[in-house]
């Protein structure tokens, strides 16, 4: 496990983190950030015709590697890998966690995930939440002490959900699906060890109960033939750590389903900060690069204890 000290760690590499990771290496922070560069949205577009500077029309792909070697040529490191888990320090500083379970210390977080809440699509996912279904063990695990609970996900963000649970119920089963999972060693051997269950499974199709769910219902049998499963608690987590997964642990503010970030992207919480498409700002690379300036210059005053920062050259 290591521990190292960061003033700033980005979580996220898209242009809202790349750009913060421009002004924050320049301002020589210590700075790291993480995620795979062609897993956001920039990378999804085809052709980008409206960002200043670019006239003939580079393709998402292309303006990510642009991007991302400028983010490097100040100093910030760019690790590769997915946070799965941010925690507030008694010392106001943050813990990171990343899946292949390294541990980081930053004086400061920036949240730049993109717009990810992640949601599964099974019919009564949304009528449920709140009633047996949840996005966040942190904040709900103390509802399902010693109950029977599943998670849904396949990745490494499900495995450390399912671990977490452990501080209140040894009864844990992670599904798939309708995907294999995709766990590095460390989480595979992790829930071994604990005894927690993954089930591969076809894609769930519906969920159901009276006031609280107590059923699953897969699209097709599982290898022993059943077609549903009863259960006392779900907790969501496909994908990727989302922010709002991160929001919810860390207490922050919320606007809907984004995070809300004054002018500066200062949330409520001291010394994380949020930028681009998260917070709700016009999902647009232009916006989410101005977005990652301002929360990167906030977080050298903040480091630096300046009341203003600027460097013109
Ligand atoms: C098809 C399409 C076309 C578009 N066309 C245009 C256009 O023409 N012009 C325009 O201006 N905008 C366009 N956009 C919008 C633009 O791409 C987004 O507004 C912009 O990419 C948002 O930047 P971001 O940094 O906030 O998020 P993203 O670009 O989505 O990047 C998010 C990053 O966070 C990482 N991440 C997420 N969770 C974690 C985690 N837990 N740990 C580590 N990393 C994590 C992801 O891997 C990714 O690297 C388009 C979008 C799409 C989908």
């Amino acid at each position: 496990m290591d521990k190292q000290l960061y003033d700033l760690i980005i979580v996220g590499a898209g242009p809202a983190a790349m750009s913060a990771a421009v002004y924050a290496g320049r301002g020589q922070l210590k700075t790291a950030f993480f995620g795979d560069e062609t897993k956001g949205n920039l990378y999804k577009s085809h052709i980008i015709s409206n960002y200043l500077g670019f006239p003939e029309d580079p393709t998402g792909p292309e303006l990510v590697e642009l991007g991302l070697k400028h983010a490097k040529r100040f100093g910030a490191e760019h690790i590769r890998q997915e946070i799965v888990d941010v925690s507030l320090n008694q010392d106001e500083t943050f813990s990171l966690k990343d899946n292949l379970q390294n541990t980081y210390q930053a004086k400061t977080v920036l949240l730049a995930t993109g717009q990810s809440y992640v949601l599964s699509g099974i019919k009564g996912e949304q009528e449920y939440t709140g009633k047996g279904v949840s996005y966040c063990v942190t904040c709900d695990g103390f509802f399902f002490k010693n109950k029977q609970v599943v998670v849904i996900g396949s990745g490494d963000y499900a495995a450390e959900e399912a671990l977490q649970l452990l501080a209140y119920t040894p009864n844990i089963t992670i599904l798939s699906h309708g995907k294999e999972f995709a766990f590095n060693q460390a989480f595979q051997e992790e829930l071994g060890k604990n005894n927690i269950k993954t089930i591969v499974t076809p894609r769930l199709a519906s969920l159901s109960g009276e006031e609280k769910v107590t059923k699953l219902t897969f699209t097709k049998p599982l290898t022993d033939g059943s077609t549903e499963m009863a259960t006392d608690g779900i907790f969501m987590a496909i994908g990727i750590a989302g922010a709002n997964a991160f929001a919810k642990k860390l207490g922050l503010e919320m606007d809907g389903n984004y995070i809300k970030v004054d002018k500066d992207g200062l949330t409520n919480v001291k010394g994380l900060f949020a930028a681009g498409d998260c917070t709700g700002s016009p999902p647009q690379v232009a916006s989410s690069v101005g977005n990652g300036c301002n929360a990167a210059l906030s977080a050298i005053k903040l480091v630096r204890g300046l009341r203003a920062y600027i460097q013109y050259n």
